[in-house]
């Protein structure tokens, strides 16, 4: 039996570190050889949620949801997106696990509760001058979203760390400006209920509170705000990971040091080598792969690259490419190649989940979707795609496609002999589509 891992995250088109932090996780449990495939997966990012078995060989699949909320992620749009029925999922001969959401976990409880006390010993505040506001994302369009931000404001509440608790919400109500008009104490400390260092911990939630971005101390109608950094930043969390998915059953290796370039996913691995191997070079995107090297096709490589943290970094991150096939990869980077594994490891870096799609057309078994099966899936606003007309979605596909590598198969069903091919609308198409519903 062979085992995988999947990290499932929110992603995000606008900053790189709410995936990020998804990856680096990613990076550490390859490092330590828990799974034989570990891999993430993310809403708004590659791998898609619909898409990432594809690209995995294992039969026994594990999905941890790096999620603060319970609700319609968790509950809705991932079961829906990979096909779950529950808990444990049996499908095409594999088994798949979908452990607890991170925050049925005490861990997160435990953070919240470090960021509050930190933050009084940092200010000198007593708890009796001080309100904490624990500042969650919530939806209206899932009423239990908002839970796991009241579970811990009551907790924090029902422990006497403050004289003020109270929650509040990006997307809900109480709304995140209003915590100056529900507390009164002199000191306010904000917490973000969010994992990562993302758009809305760094952007949105501080803009509500009237801070600057990157602003952690400021005076805000005459009271001192003290805004601590978000709950999953700490590399305990990896811990907290693991045994959320041993508690679903997964399968897990005991830890172990592998190398830098083991543990990706593997379906068209073997089929990739072969066709580098026998050919010699061979074009992938924008890729140039042969035994020895895999860079860009355009650019002077200088910069040597030895793992995929470091090209990560490189390709998506700085500057931030939200889609990761986008056309204009960076061209001053190679990779040195020592075993062959090593080629589809860099390509799965760059492109996540580009050549399960190429093998499985090269092999005369991919199947392309269409904008309308993509729509009728959907949980929430993306449902409205499926009332665009012929033209609107041809006028997204002649904008949005045109600057990817991969060919849009599920529109029109085209695809080179050696092309690409992209079976579903990604989540950037949909996002600039649905403006055409607006
Ligand atoms: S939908 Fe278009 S832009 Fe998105 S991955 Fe597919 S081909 Fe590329």
């Amino acid at each position: 039996m062979t085992t995988a891992l999947v990290l499932a995250g929110h992603g995000s088109h606008i900053s790189p570190q709410t995936a990020g932090l998804v990856w680096r996780h990613v990076d550490a449990l390859r490092a330590m050889g828990v799974a034989d495939e570990v891999t993430a997966a993310f809403w708004k990012e590659a791998h898609s949620f619909h898409s990432v078995f594809e690209t995995l060989t294992a039969d026994d699949i594990t999905v941890v949801p790096l999620f603060t909320a319970q609700g319609f992620f968790t509950q809705l749009v991932i079961p829906a997106e990979m096909g779950l029925t529950g808990r444990l999922t049996t499908r095409g001969g594999k088994t798949i696990r979908y452990a607890r959401t991170l925050n049925e976990h005490p861990y997160l409880a435990q953070i919240v509760s470090q960021r509050v006390t930190d933050a009084l010993r940092i200010l000198g505040s007593a708890p009796s001058q001080t309100a904490v506001a624990i500042l969650g994302h919530s939806t209206k369009r899932n009423p239990e979203s908002r839970q796991a931000t009241e579970a811990q404001a009551l907790q924090m509440r029902e422990a006497h760390v403050a004289a003020e608790v109270v929650a509040a919400y990006l997307d809900d109500t109480p709304a995140i400006e209003t915590v100056y008009e529900m507390t009164s104490a002199p000191t306010l400390i904000a917490v973000p209920y969010f994992l990562a260092m993302g758009s809305h911990t760094t952007i949105d939630v501080p803009r509500e509170l009237s801070l600057e971005p990157g602003q952690t101390l400021a005076q805000v109608n005459g009271r001192t705000v003290y805004y601590t950094d978000p709950v999953g930043t700490e590399d305990a969390l990896r811990e907290v990971i693991l045994e959320l998915a041993r508690e679903a059953g997964a399968p897990l290796h005991d830890p172990h040091l592998s190398a830098a370039w083991d543990c990706f996913p593997a379906a068209g691995r073997h089929d990739l080598i072969a066709t580098v191997e026998a050919m010699g070079t061979m074009e992938f995107g924008e890729l140039l792969l042969s035994p020895s090297e895999v860079r860009p096709l355009n650019g002077t490589p200088t910069q040597e690259v030895m793992d995929a943290a470091a090209l990560r970094a490189l390709v998506r991150e700085h500057p931030f490419r939200p889609l990761a096939t986008a056309c204009g990869l960076q061209g001053d980077w190679y990779v040195p190649i020592t075993q062959p594994d090593e080629i589809h490891a860099v390509v799965e870096t760059v492109y996540p989940g580009a050549v399960a799609d190429w093998a499985a057309h090269q092999g005369g078994t991919f199947t392309a979707g269409s904008l309308d099966t993509t729509a009728a899936r959907q949980q929430g606003m993306y449902r409205e795609l499926a009332a665009l007309t012929d033209d609107q979605r041809l006028s997204v596909v002649k904008r949005v496609c045109a600057n990817c590598v991969r060919q849009p198969t599920w529109f029109d069903g085209s695809v080179a002999a050696d092309g690409l091919p992209c079976a579903e609308p990604c989540n950037l198409w949909m996002s600039e589509a649905l403006e055409k519903t607006e």
